[in-house]
């Protein structure tokens, strides 16, 4: 019996991706901000990961996407029993405007959010300031 899974973004199609029985992945979830004029932000939704079968590991880039806040992600595994078997769901979300993990702003708040894997973000005031931090540690 194959394996398989979904990924699915609230009006797209879903992106089916097929699995041998001694194959596992990883799947790494990101997403990232960019700003082309003031207040015009574009979050871009990103799937990874890693396909092993044994200690063969390749590296895999399965779907990049825009998204808007609000829209829906659904990630789906399933043991594919056969043709038009509906997917079932292990891990649903709706992505929020991104924000700095340190101060909160929000993306349209700040001139620039820089995007780290697992939502992480910060931005440029926050770096600022830590370059501020590392400045005075290393005079005293
Ligand atoms: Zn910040």
């Amino acid at each position: 019996m194959n394996k398989q899974f979904y990924i699915s973004v609230s009006g797209q199609d879903d992106i089916a991706i097929n699995l041998a029985e001694n194959e596992s992945v990883s799947v790494v979830l990101s997403h990232s901000t960019f700003r082309k004029e003031p207040g015009d932000v574009t979050t871009t939704f990103k799937v990874d990961g890693y396909r092993w079968i044994g200690d063969d590991m390749d590296i895999i880039s399965w779907a990049e996407f825009a998204i808007e806040p609000g829209n829906e992600i659904k990630i789906s595994f399933q043991e594919a029993s056969g043709p038009g078997t509906p997917p079932k769901t292990d891990l649903r979300f709706v992505p929020e405007e991104p924000e700095c993990s340190f101060c909160q702003k929000k993306a349209r708040e700040v001139k620039t959010l820089i995007a780290a894997p697992f939502f992480a973000h910060i931005c440029d005031e926050c770096i600022e300031t830590s370059v501020d931090i590392i400045k005075q540690r290393q005079v005293t």
